[in-house]
């Protein structure tokens, strides 16, 4: 088993058989290697730094139906929100001031804010930090808006492909959402010139080995500049209210094997990560990530951004989150840098 982690580190990739063997392999001895060759694998190019993006949810009103998610149109238990374009100006100031020099607009899919309206806040955001990338995470647009947007000056796009499989796509989202638009939003991101980030929850509600399979196979097809994955966790108020969540373990693993795969990659620990464990995000870092994703949002909205239950971190300021983490990431050797965190490779 152990050379199909130096077989992986070798050729960037595995065939189906290989990965589902590895995928399914819980001998300890392999997952340590695993994890000591990713976290090698990484110390080589990023060292120990850990880059940091702040995270400003600036709105919870979502068009679309996701069975999975919390923010989903038809939960009407969720309050809703919107930030307006000063409270946005304000969360990257304070952002500024304690080290970020990356701002990631996240949202649901809220058709009040037009394009003219993104990309008003975008270029307003570059003309005040041009030593700052901005990203957005705003969903399936089309591909003029995504040209729109990053005229304005958007460096890069968060888009998770959720998962590969067309008929696990179907079962995680209503009848109007496909896997093809999907992958057509990210070919065109990256063909605009973004940095582009796709990703996947772990363990979501009817995945198999095999889709996960496809999930990496997609991941090296796309050779992405960074991977979102973090564990599905289930929400109250959700079709999938009593599903299993997402484990520690098979996360962690599958950072690795990213890590393999795509050595420059870019792979959060994310906060969905520290949810399902209280040492998630560090473990994540030791496995072979290199990037945390702490919230800018002000207090009053963070409860209210709830994609799944049990979220960490909603009732802090974005000033003891960011002295948190860098404690956290202190403990294990790692340190968070002031940088815009862009990927190394050229
Ligand atoms: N509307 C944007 C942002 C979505 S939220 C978009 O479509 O890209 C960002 C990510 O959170 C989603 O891509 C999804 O993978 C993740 N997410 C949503 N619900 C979740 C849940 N219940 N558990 C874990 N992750 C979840």
């Amino acid at each position: 088993m152990k050379n199909l982690v130096d077989m992986l580190e070798q050729n960037r990739t595995l065939n189906n058989e290989d990965f589902y063997a590895l995928l399914s392999c819980d001998d300890t001895e392999v997952t340590e290697y695993l994890k000591q060759r990713a976290t090698s694998v990484r110390k080589e190019i990023y060292g120990t730094d850990v880059y940091i993006r702040g995270l400003i949810e600036f709105t919870n009103y979502c068009k679309n139906d996701c069975l999975y998610c919390g923010i989903r149109r038809s939960n009407k238990n969720a309050a809703r929100y919107r930030l307006d374009d000063e409270q946005i100006y304000n969360c990257a100031e304070t952002g500024y001031k304690l080290g970020f020099r990356t701002f990631v607009l996240q949202g649901g899919e809220d058709m009040y804010y037009t394009d003219s309206k993104i990309a008003h806040i975008v270029s307003t955001l570059k003309e005040a930090y041009p030593d700052c990338a901005v990203t957005l995470s705003i969903g399936e647009k089309s591909r003029e808006s995504y040209k729109t947007y990053f005229n304005a000056g958007a460096d890069r796009y968060l888009l998770r492909h959720e998962t590969a499989n067309n008929a696990h796509y179907a079962k995680l989202h209503p009848k109007e959402l496909s896997l093809e638009n999907r992958k057509r939003c990210l070919y065109d991101l990256k063909d605009i010139g973004y940095q582009v980030g796709c990703g996947f929850m772990v363990g979501s509600p009817f995945q198999t080995l095999q889709n996960i399979t496809e999930d990496l196979h997609f991941i090296g097809e796309l050779e992405p500049h960074m991977v979102g994955i973090g564990p599905f966790i289930p929400h109250k108020d959700t079709p999938f209210a009593g599903k299993a969540p997402g484990t520690l373990e098979m996360t962690v693993k599958l950072l690795s094997i990213i890590r393999l795969m795509l050595p420059y990659v870019l792979l959060p620990a994310t906060t969905a990560l520290g949810t399902i464990h209280p040492k998630g995000r560090e473990m994540g870092i030791m496995a072979g990530a290199n990037v945390v994703m702490p919230n800018l949002s002000p207090s009053d909205v963070r409860k209210k951004y709830l994609l799944y239950d049990n979220k960490i971190c909603t009732g802090d300021e974005a000033a003891e989150c960011i002295r948190c983490l860098q404690m956290r990431m202190e403990s294990i050797g790692y340190h968070i840098v002031q940088s815009r965190g862009d990927s190394k490779k050229i």
